[in-house]
């Protein structure tokens, strides 16, 4: 099948190698020619242009996205000719906190009490309502920690407001957490499911550095509680395609952060970790194949990103348990240019890995 990907970055560079072998074509949106996954496939130039929204149309069999931000009206348009997988409830839900929290408490999926905030009334109510601490997150668009802003005392309320330019807002009461987790699940046209194990991941200034996957001591009972979320989630949107739930481990169970209509950073260990990574399994979804077995192949295994700098990357691949994934992007502060995955048969050996690998991490 020929697969159009709006967007060309890592995600749909990746998405494109784990499908070539099962004889797709692809195809993607995107501006210039040094995106990650413009020599992985024809580029398509969509900026305000219905006749390149016609020509990737005219090109693909079903379209997928690498962002949850991606516009739902162009979404709707390309839906009249082919396939959009996911659909437009699942990227319509996600790309908006407060819609995507409304849905959690519709099926009684524990998340942090929230409020939305359009005004500095607003604001104090929420405060008032909710306590402190807390974070105001704006409602679209924030990734990787941006746009937010943490409040612990009450004076912060003008201030908070102010650096939310504006924009909608939603205040979420801060849950105290063990550890952060998630979990990705794909679901064909077919309606099958499968989940890969919850993996726990730890973030420096915001940004996603290590996941451990799957997560250490996770009792069955937890990861049959996060499942029975996802399916919930999934049949809820009629999702196609990967979806993955951030969660916060707390003392009184598992707590939804949010989710993401599509492969997820905590999922790039599933390339050499699990029988089918999170990529495959999206493009067999989407394509409308039998999805892949997503268990673990080795009893440990780890992700490490490759943030701001490439790094001593001869490291990596003098390690026969490493594996490195570079993106084709030039170095930038903060920006994601490639990951490590490590697989390993013991705790020790995943540990005495990591510490190989420590250049590669924050202090
Ligand atoms: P997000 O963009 O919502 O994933 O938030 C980025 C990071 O901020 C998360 O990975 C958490 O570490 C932290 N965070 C977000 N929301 C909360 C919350 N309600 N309580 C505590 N920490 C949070």
């Amino acid at each position: 099948m020929k697969i159009g990907v709006l967007g060309a970055g890592q995600l749909g560079r990746m998405m494109a190698i784990s499908g070539y072998p099962l004889n797709h074509q692809f195809g993607f949106s995107g501006n210039t020619n040094d995106e990650p996954a413009s020599l992985l496939g024809h580029m398509f130039a969509l900026e305000d242009n219905a006749e390149n929204i016609e020509s990737l149309v005219a090109f693909a069999d079903v379209i997928t996205y690498e962002s949850e931000n991606t516009d739902v009206e162009i979404v709707k348009e390309i839906n009249k000719d082919i396939p959009v997988y996911p659909g437009e409830k699942s990227l319509f839900t996600t790309q908006h906190r407060g819609r995507e929290k409304a849905l959690f408490d519709q099926l009684n999926i524990p998340c942090a009490p929230y409020q939305m905030v359009n005004s500095l009334a607003d604001l104090t109510k929420a405060v008032s309502d909710i306590g402190l601490p807390a974070i105001l997150k704006t409602a679209t668009e924030g990734y990787d920690g941006k746009g937010q802003f943490l409040m612990r005392h009450t004076d912060q309320i003008k201030e908070a407001f102010d650096s939310m330019q504006g924009v909608e807002s939603i205040l979420e009461g801060f849950v105290n957490f063990k550890r952060e987790l998630s979990l990705i699940a794909v679901r064909g046209i077919d309606n099958d499911h499968k989940y890969y194990p919850l993996v726990e991941n730890t973030h420096h200034d915001g940004i996603l550095r290590l996941t451990i996957a799957p997560a250490q001591t996770i009792d069955s009972k937890v990861q049959e509680t996060a499942e029975h979320y996802m399916q919930t989630l999934l049949d809820e949107m009629d999702h196609v395609g990967v979806l993955t739930i951030e969660l916060f481990e707390t003392e009184n169970g598992l707590v939804v952060n949010e989710m993401a209509p599509r492969v997820h950073n905590s999922g790039h260990w599933s390339i050499e970790g699990a029988h089918t990574s999170q990529f495959e399994n999206h493009i067999r979804a989407i394509s409308g194949m039998p999805l892949g077995d997503t268990s673990p192949t080795h009893a440990f295994s780890a992700m490490i990103n490759i943030i701001g700098k490439i790094g001593p990357t001869d490291l990596v691949l003098n390690m026969a348990n490493a594996s490195l994934h570079l993106y084709d992007k030039t170095e930038r502060e903060n920006r994601k240019l490639g990951h490590i995955n490590i697989i390993a048969n013991s705790q020790a050996q995943l540990d005495t890995s990591i510490q190989q690998l420590k250049d590669f991490l924050p202090n």
